[in-house]
């Protein structure tokens, strides 16, 4: 068992005032792992008035002095990688090909932070003015528990290099992770007040942040309908708020696609991170002329799929991260059946071989309709709808009927037809024949996806106002 008592305020870490324990759990077993206490209102504002205090200090630091303390950062994240993995695992329940990802990808955004840092124009000229990029003052940074570790390295990054100082509050779900990056973060030494971590409830500590008049700006990852409460809270002090919320994307698989190549890229896209992913490809758009052919492809390529224990490498699937988690998803398996909708593969229950833990069978659905609840809502889990399409502007039609908006992924062997029908998506990010990441690229949703944008050039200016001084 582990306990974790302290939160970080102001270059140190403390005993919160708040004395609530919330339970820690392995999702592969469903078994108590640790226990954290708990942040309340008051450690939020204690842990507000530290970044108030440290932001005038940290807004005048150079860019040379920023990417300093990067750097740091940087070295003491990649330091802490084994002992982050074991936590991944261990308190998400990531399998082997996510979870190596997932422990390596808070040092990589950090590093990305720096090099858009290198380049960052902190001064603009339009016409006859000088246009100066003005950091926001403190900004609340609130993450959720499906890349615990790199949403904190990622928004902390960004708000740092702009010259804002943050209060993060991150999923109580993932203290163990947390509590290993602030260990590292701590190990950077960066000056008292710049960064403080306060695991603690959304509807205490979230509120908190988001309500706060010295708040300025929030950075927020999380589900559309917190991102909504978040919008409502932050409007009286005209905070400036980023929203990184979910989605239900789309992947349309044209009439001349490859089926070998594009259905490996469907599955990946369909199951990464167990599912619990916000740009997870749920609906499968394919073509009535070629629908059994490619029906019979995707289920045996679901059927294939390996659900189960975490550490075993031939898993691709893992357990939801809670109980409910686990039934939300079986909710949805219900619904879809009881909406009409067939079963190609998966279907409620545990998957053969697993007992315990928050397990889901990779699941498919054919004989889906756009406006079914299976189609509309995001599950958060390994469910796949096949949903056909009479031609190309039928796709494009469905692909768009949604409302979100935060990938989507083409795949036809012709090229250039591909990249036509990509541009007609509305979707914050569409891949064409690819999974790849382009991380100097903007991130972030259209619609009820979100609200601005993260990464590269785009996640700086994302906590800064300009100010146009003409003289
Ligand atoms: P969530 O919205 O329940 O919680 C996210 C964070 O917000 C947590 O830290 C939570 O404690 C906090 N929170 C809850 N209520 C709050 C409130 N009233 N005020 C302030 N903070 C509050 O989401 P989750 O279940 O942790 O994460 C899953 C969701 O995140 C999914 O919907 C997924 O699509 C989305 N997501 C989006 C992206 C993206 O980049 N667009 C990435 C990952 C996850």
């Amino acid at each position: 068992m582990r306990h974790i008592e302290q939160i970080f305020i102001n270059g140190e870490f403390v005993t919160p005032h708040g004395t609530e324990r919330f339970d820690l759990y392995n999702p592969a077993t469903a078994q108590v792992i640790g226990q954290v206490r708990l942040a309340d209102e008051l450690d939020a504002e204690r842990a507000i008035a530290a970044a108030k205090a440290a932001f005038p200090a940290w807004a005048n630091t150079t860019r040379q002095e920023r990417i300093a303390a990067l750097k740091r950062m940087h070295a003491a994240v990649v330091a802490r990688h084994d002992e982050l993995l074991e936590a991944i695992i261990e308190e998400y329940g990531a399998p082997s090909s996510r979870s190596a990802w997932m422990a390596s990808y808070p040092a990589d955004v950090i590093a990305q932070a720096i090099d858009a840092l290198e380049s960052f124009a902190f001064t603009l000229t339009a016409g006859a003015a000088t246009v100066q990029m003005t950091p926001l003052g403190v900004a609340g940074l609130i993450t959720p528990w499906n890349s615990d570790a790199g949403f904190i390295c990622g928004k902390l990054a960004a708000a740092l290099a702009a010259g804002c100082t943050a209060v993060i509050k991150p999923s109580e779900m993932s203290a163990l992770q947390t509590q290993i990056i602030t260990e590292a973060l701590r190990d950077a030494g960066l000056p008292p007040g710049v960064f403080n971590i306060v695991t603690g409830r959304g509807d205490t500590v979230g509120e908190t942040i988001s309500r706060h008049p010295d708040v300025a700006k929030i950075s927020f990852t999380g589900s559309t309908h917190t991102g909504k409460a978040i919008l409502r809270n932050a409007a009286e002090s005209f905070k400036r708020v980023t929203l990184e919320l979910g989605g239900k994307s789309p992947t349309i698989m044209l009439d001349d696609v490859d089926l070998v190549q594009a259905v490996p890229l469907v599955i990946q896209a369909g199951f990464m991170n167990s599912g619990q992913a916000c740009v997870a490809g749920t609906r499968i758009l394919v073509p009535q002329s070629r629908k059994a052919e490619m029906e019979q492809a995707l289920a045996q390529a679901v059927a294939a799929v390996r659900s189960g224990d975490p550490r075993d490498s031939a898993t691709e699937v893992g357990p939801m991260v809670s109980a409910k988690q686990w039934q939300r998803v079986q909710g949805y398996i219900r619904k879809g059946t009881e909406e009409g909708a067939s079963l190609l593969a998966g279907g409620e229950g545990r998957p053969e071989g697993t007992q315990d833990g928050w397990f889901v069978r990779p699941t498919l659905f054919a004989d889906v309709n756009n406006q079914m609840a299976i189609a509309r809502e995001e599950i958060f889990g390994p469910v796949l709808c096949v949903i056909p399409y009479r031609d190309e502007e039928e796709a494009i039609a469905i692909a768009n009927d949604t409302d979100y908006g935060l990938s989507a992924l083409v795949l036809g062997s012709d090229a250039g037809r591909a990249q036509r029908v990509a541009e007609q998506i509305q979707s914050g990010r569409v891949l064409v024949n690819t999974l790849a990441h382009e991380p100097k690229a903007p991130f972030g949703g259209f619609k009820h996806s979100g609200v601005g944008r993260e990464m590269g050039t785009w996640g700086i200016s994302a906590f800064m106002e300009p100010k146009s001084i003409l003289s």
